[in-house]
């Protein structure tokens, strides 16, 4: 079976909003380019959206919460396997969009959506498991009880990163809590969710999920400080957090954050160095190193410094960089041009300040916005390399004396996502595990996820988590009723 063409796979994608029962242009006629990162070519044009189609969406998803959150969770779980169903099936459409849009490689992006209806599923599951602590007389004369009801209208706002994955992510605990959706996926990258919309569109109930394109200053700020919005959740940059929680305030609405990282992975020296650097080839360039957990900062006791770093300049060179539409490729481009070029300014930054680049470094000839994968050495603890979020293909390797030198380095950024101790000695992982302050730490591996455990950061990370029920209790508030006994 040949491949569709992009113009075959554009038309499967209503480049619109979905508004309650019905896909709706947006009310001005301005738009946005979708381009493709691997050719530079724009593929599509998707609405500006303004403040009044963002209301339009609100009002949609208000009218539809009564009855979908008066149905029971079997009720609610059973659209939500139906969906998780009709993601797979259109798993070849759903992977070919992401590679268009996203640049994420034909040979591994479909992981991404059969995890996407793995966490449907689990939310599915997970929403008929919701229930208060004990109900019992906590007074004399009254009998208590607690309910866990739905938030209300939920403004769920989307990064371009994972586009399809985190959207699901967010979208499945809120509808399986019972909540109604306004979904604002990012406007770089917006292919999969208005195919997901496409598959929801027949399977849930009109404006339970609703979808508006738009950018962020715009279409997401106007979803943020709009007060029929009950709950607002964010995956992006620190920078927008600051800013979402700003513009929230006034409406004192709840706001679920998941920011930026900066990982640190530390590799002490009874560590095997060629599968440690086998497992920081995947954490530190899958996605291109696009990813909030993924392992910037590698930091080495001086036993075995020099071994891993030649292991994983074998590693890296290894690593396939080329057009995402290639089942051979393992490295794709970055997803848009300002963003290649802010990790290009990071890397010239560090050689400026006297790093050096020990594999990598430059950018590809030709059209896409592609980036050698990169291995930099001898920068300091305090430059921008090490202290900012670079989101690109890029690791630092830093040598330190001992585990407390290197668990001091690890904390010393103002993120707290992931981390990760490479070591045979459990109770030198089990301490170094205590001391980190991040909100997932591995142990001889990084990056490995399921939908039952939860995922969220400390400091400048965010303060929500995702997956596992612990993201289902986020979208639900809990009521105490008491009862006065004869
Ligand atoms: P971004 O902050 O630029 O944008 C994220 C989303 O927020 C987009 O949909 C954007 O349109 C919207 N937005 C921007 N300004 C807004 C505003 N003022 N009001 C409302 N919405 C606004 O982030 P990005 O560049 O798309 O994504 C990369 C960032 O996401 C990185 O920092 C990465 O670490 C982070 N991220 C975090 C996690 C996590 O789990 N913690 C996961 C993936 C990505």
């Amino acid at each position: 079976m040949s491949s569709p063409s992009i113009d075959e796979l554009i038309s499967l994608v209503p480049t619109a909003n979905l508004i309650g029962d019905r896909w709706q242009e947006a009310e001005t006629s301005a738009e946005l380019p979708v381009i493709d990162p691997a050719t530079e070519v724009a593929i599509a044009k998707i609405p500006d959206s303004s403040d009044a189609d963002v209301d339009r969406a609100v009002r949609a998803a208000r009218a539809a919460l009564p009855s979908w959150a008066t149905l029971t969770p079997r009720q609610r779980s059973e659209r939500l396997m139906a969906l998780a169903d009709a993601l797979e099936s259109d798993l070849r459409t759903m992977s070919d969009l992401e590679t268009i849009d996203a640049g994420h490689p034909t040979g591994v992006v479909s992981g991404e959506i059969t995890s996407g209806a793995d966490r449907l599923r689990f939310y599915a599951g997970a929403g008929r498991t919701l229930e208060g602590r004990a109900a019992g007389e906590y007074a004399p004369g009254y009998t208590s009880m607690i309910r866990r009801e739905p938030i209300g209208v939920a403004g769920l706002i989307t990064p371009w990163n994972y586009p399809i994955l985190t959207a699901i992510t967010k979208v499945a605990p809120a509808l399986a809590a019972g909540n109604t959706v306004v979904l604002k996926p990012s406007e770089q990258t917006p292919l999969t969710a208005l195919r997901f919309a496409v598959l929801a569109h027949e399977i849930l109930p009109a404006g339970v999920l609703n979808v508006v394109n738009g950018r962020g200053s715009t279409a997401g700020a106007a979803l943020v400080t709009h007060p029929d919005v009950d709950i607002v959740s964010l995956t992006g940059g620190t920078v927008t957090g600051r800013e979402v929680s700003r513009l929230a305030a006034n409406s004192l609405k709840r706001v679920l954050l998941e920011l930026g990282g900066k990982a640190p992975a530390i590799v002490l020296d009874d560590a095997d160095a060629a599968a440690t650097a086998s497992a920081l080839r995947y954490s530190a360039f899958w996605n291109a190193g696009q990813d909030c957990s993924a392992a910037t900062r590698v930091i080495v006791t001086p036993g075995i410094y020099d071994e891993l770093l030649e292991h994983l300049a074998r590693q890296v060179a290894s690593i396939a960089v080329g057009d995402p539409r290639d089942p051979t490729t393992d490295m794709g481009p970055l997803t848009y041009d300002a963003h290649r070029d802010r990790v290009l300014g990071f890397i010239e930054r560090a050689v400026d300040e006297g790093g050096t680049v020990h594999i990598g470094g430059g950018r590809r000839s030709g059209a896409g916005y592609f980036l050698e994968p990169t291995i930099i050495t001898g920068v300091a603890q305090s430059s921008a390399i090490v202290q900012s979020e670079v989101f690109g293909p890029v690791i630092t390797l830093h040598r330190v004396p001992d585990l407390d030198e290197a668990v001091a380095a690890a904390n010393d950024v103002e993120y707290g996502l992931g981390a990760s101790v490479f070591t045979h000695d459990i109770g030198k992982a089990m301490e170094a595990s205590r001391r980190l302050d991040f909100g997932t730490v591995w142990i001889n591996d990084h990056g490995a996820v399921s939908a039952e455990m939860p995922w969220g950061g400390f400091k400048q990370s965010g303060h929500a988590k995702e997956r596992s029920i612990y993201a289902l209790e986020e979208y639900t508030r809990i009521k105490h009723v008491m009862v006065k006994l004869p």
